[in-house]
């Protein structure tokens, strides 16, 4: 193990490598390689490729989660893989870009250690905010989004207090369904759903966009990390990706954050936050070619899971746990060829009846509302 006083670089666990964020962060890291040094490394899936990125980045630590039938097996030995990676001692910032609710417990620990997390995994957030504030007290930690939205706000209002700020309004690209009328939407197929139109993306969160489930993850997500209220988050659809979110301030000014869509910037701003350096490997700016830039307003009928989401944040509790646990079960099912499309939100929702006023006061609780959101949705599609 190599501490960061001797070599004068930053040690990076990359929780999640093999995935897109995971590969998409090691391009950075390895143009980055007088500043950051990759410690650690982890993967539940394309053991061949995790093996190559230890053989090219030759980290401390590197760990195969072993992938479980059981749900909850699986989210028992992944955990314990995905702390021990989160917590050591030559690792000062954590990217977390595992899916799910999985990522949740590395996350807590790294905080409760001091490390910066950089935050991929917006479940997290999502299921435990108030656990992830508690731990960034607690341990001294920090949060900072690599939610391409996420890291746009934060790049618009870093210098500002909080208080200056009247509202944001996170883009949504509006997924490769935005021109399906309800009646296509019935029979749209697993392709369909992957075929995102601005982004190349992991399975689960290419049929997140396409429902617009993602986007209620990133407002709660959103509320979380800056403190917002709900009536202050706002959405709107913006089909090119190139704006990726805008802050008002009290003085009626609208700052925004653009670049071509690539998820390297804000992987790259959430290790230097709040400095900024050079990187010749992001794709330069050409507002001509990225011409025109429009702006639509959601069609919450065709798209219900974005309202869901919303509504169970505002609701709090054990809410937007249920939220999110629904729609990953449901996602997965939809995955497997055994739910519908428009299936995915009618299980929240049913899930949402049942379960919202669940206890939600530690992470314990916190976990049982989980398991409990996805027995009910196992139980209506019998995957
Ligand atoms: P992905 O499916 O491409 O990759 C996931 C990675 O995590 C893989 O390396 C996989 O092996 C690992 N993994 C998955 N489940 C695990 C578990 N239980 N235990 C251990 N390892 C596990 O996913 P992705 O698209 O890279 O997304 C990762 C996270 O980043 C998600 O929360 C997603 O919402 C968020 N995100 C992704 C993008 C994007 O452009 N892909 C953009 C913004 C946010
Ligand atoms: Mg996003």
């Amino acid at each position: 193990m190599t501490p960061k006083s001797a070599t004068g670089l930053k040690g990076v666990a990359v929780l999640g490598s093999t995935g897109s964020i995971g590969t998409t962060a090691l391009r950075v890291l390895d143009r980055q390689r007088q500043r950051f040094r990759v410690t650690a490394l982890t993967a539940n899936s394309n053991g061949a490729l995790l093996k190559e990125q230890a053989r090219q980045f030759s980290p401390s630590f590197v760990g195969m989660v072993e992938s479980s039938a059981d749900a909850d097996e699986a989210w028992k030995s992944g955990t314990d893989a995905l702390v021990a990676a989160a917590t050591r001692d030559d690792v000062d910032i954590v990217l977390n870009a595992i899916v799910g609710a999985a990522g949740l417990d590395a996350t807590l620990a790294a905080l409760e250690k001091g490390k910066r997390v950089a935050l991929a995994n917006k479940e997290t957030l999502v299921i435990a905010g108030h656990l992830v504030s508690e731990a960034c007290a607690s341990g001294r930690g920090e949060v900072v989004p690599v939610d391409s939205e996420h890291s746009a706000i934060l790049q618009c209002i870093t210098g500002h207090p909080a208080s200056q700020v009247r509202r944001v309004i996170l883009t949504a690209s509006g997924g490769p369904f935005r021109d399906w009328s309800r009646e296509r939407l019935a029979s749209a197929t697993v392709e369909d759903a992957l075929r995102h139109p601005t982004w190349r993306m992991g399975r689960k969160i290419s049929v997140d966009s396409a429902t617009l489930a993602n986007k209620a993850l990133e407002v709660i997500e959103a509320h979380f990390l800056f403190g917002l209220p709900y009536d202050r988050i706002e959405v709107v659809v913006h089909p090119q990706s190139v704006v990726h979110s805008f802050v008002e301030f009290i003085d009626g000014s609208v700052v925004a954050q653009m670049s071509a869509p690539t998820m390297e910037l804000p992987v790259l701003y959430a290790l230097t936050h709040p400095e900024r350096v050079d990187d010749d490997g992001i794709p330069p700016f050409d507002p001509v070619r990225l011409s025109p830039m429009t702006y639509e307003p959601v069609d919450h009928e065709r798209f219900p899971a974005l309202r869901l989401g919303i509504d169970a944040g505002r609701a709090g509790g054990a809410a937007p746990a249920v939220f999110n646990a629904a729609n990953e079960c449901a996602v997965a099912a939809f995955l497997a060829g055994k739910l519908a499309f428009p299936d995915i939100p009618r299980a929240i929702s049913s899930a949402l009846e049942k379960l919202s006023e669940l206890p939600s006061g530690n992470r314990e609780e916190l976990l049982a509302a989980d398991a409990a959101a996805r027995n009910h949705v196992r139980e209506m599609v019998a995957c």
